[in-house]
C-alpha cells in the first residue's frame, strides 16, 4: 500500500458538531452535515463550493436517495429532504422513540439500499435509550438493536454477508452476520477492541481491501483497522481532537474526506486546535467503495 499523504483542509468550515461524511457518486459531491447547527451541506470539489442548507431541527446522518435528492435522520425521525427547494419531509415518527430523551445520530445505507440510523440519549439516564433503526424501501421501520449508548459508524462488507456496527462508549467494533434478501441481523461478536488513548470511536467506513477506517472523537487522528484480526494497521494524525466521520470520494475513490468538531472545546483548546470544525482530505493510498443510496 502507498503511504499515506498529509492530510489537508479542504473547507475551514467551523462546524459546531460536523458530520455525516458521504460521497455522492452520481453528483460527484460530499455531503456533510452540522449536528448541532442543524445545517446539510453539499460540497462541490470541482468548483469549491459548499452549499448549506437549515433543515429546522437537529440532523443526525445523511444519505443519497436514488431515485434524486437525499434521506436524512433527523432529530425526531427519518425524513426526504431536497437541497434543491430547502423542502424536508418528516416520516411518521419512529417506534419507541421519544425526542425528549432522544436524537438520531450516525447512519448509512446497507447494500439493499435500507436506511439505517441510529439514537442516542439526550441526557444521561442509567439505562441507554439508544436503538438501531432500519428504514425499509416501503417506509417501513423496525428497532433493530435496543440498549444503544451512541449510535455511530455502519458498514457492510463487499460481499453483503456482514455487518460492522459502533456503538462508541463500548469504544469497540462489532460484526454481525447480515442478511441482504431481508435485512435481519444475527451473531453479533466483537471484531476490534478500541485502545482507550487513542480516544472514542465515531464514523467508519470500509476500502475496498476490506479494511475499516474510523473517525477517532478526540483521537486527533483517522485509524485504518483489520475487523478480521482486530489489529490496526494505520494512523493518520489530523490537526483536530474531534475527527468525527470519514468517507472515501472523488472520481476514483481515493480521497478520505474527514468532518471535525469544535462543540465542548475550551477557548484553550480551540486557540490550539483553530481549524477545529473543518473538512479535511488526505490521499491514504487505498480506494474506498461505493456507498449505497436509499431505495425508497
Ligand atoms: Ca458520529
Amino acid at each position: 500500500m502507498a503511504t499515506a499523504g498529509d492530510p489537508e483542509l479542504v473547507l475551514d468550515a467551523k462546524a459546531l458538531l460536523g458530520e455525516g461524511a458521504i460521497w455522492n457518486a452520481a453528483l460527484q459531491q460530499l455531503h456533510w452535515i452540522d449536528i448541532v447547527g442543524r445545517r446539510v451541506f453539499t460540497y462541490d470539489p470541482a468548483t469549491g463550493e459548499n452549499r448549506a442548507a437549515d433543515v429546522g431541527q437537529m440532523v443526525g446522518t445523511v444519505v443519497p436517495r436514488a431515485g434524486g435528492g437525499l434521506m436524512l435522520a433527523l432529530h425526531e425521525g427519518f425524513a426526504g429532504f431536497d437541497p434543491d427547494t430547502g423542502r424536508v419531509t418528516l416520516l411518521p415518527r419512529p417506534p419507541e422513540h421519544d425526542p425528549a430523551i432522544a436524537r438520531f445520530n450516525d447512519g448509512k445505507c446497507d447494500p439493499a439500499g435500507r436506511f439505517w440510523a441510529g439514537t442516542m440519549a439526550l441526557v444521561k439516564r442509567p439505562n441507554p435509550p439508544g436503538k438501531l433503526y432500519r428504514l425499509d424501501a416501503d417506509g417501513s421501520v423496525r428497532v433493530m438493536l435496543r440498549d444503544v449508548g451512541t449510535s455511530n459508524g455502519i458498514a457492510w462488507t463487499l460481499d453483503r454477508r456482514t455487518m460492522y456496527y459502533i456503538d462508541t462508549p463500548l469504544r469497540r467494533v462489532d460484526a454481525f452476520d447480515y442478511d441482504d434478501a431481508t435485512g435481519a441481523i444475527a451473531n453479533r461478536r466483537t471484531v476490534i477492541t478500541i485502545p482507550p488513548d487513542l480516544g472514542r470511536p465515531d464514523g467508519s467506513t470500509l476500502d475496498a481491501e476490506g479494511m475499516l477506517w474510523i473517525a477517532m472523537y478526540n483521537g486527533w487522528s483517522v485509524t485504518r483497522w483489520n475487523p478480521r484480526t482486530g489489529e490496526r494497521l494505520q494512523t493518520i494524525r489530523l490537526p483536530v481532537a474531534r475527527v468525527t466521520s470519514c468517507a472515501f470520494g472523488g472520481p476514483d475513490l481515493d480521497t478520505l474526506y474527514l468532518t471535525s468538531a469544535r462543540t465542548g472545546l475550551t477557548d484553550e483548546q480551540l486557540a490550539a486546535q483553530p481549524l477545529a470544525g473543518g473538512v479535511f482530505q488526505v490521499k491514504p493510498g487505498v480506494r474506498g467503495v461505493r456507498a449505497s443510496a436509499y431505495q425508497g
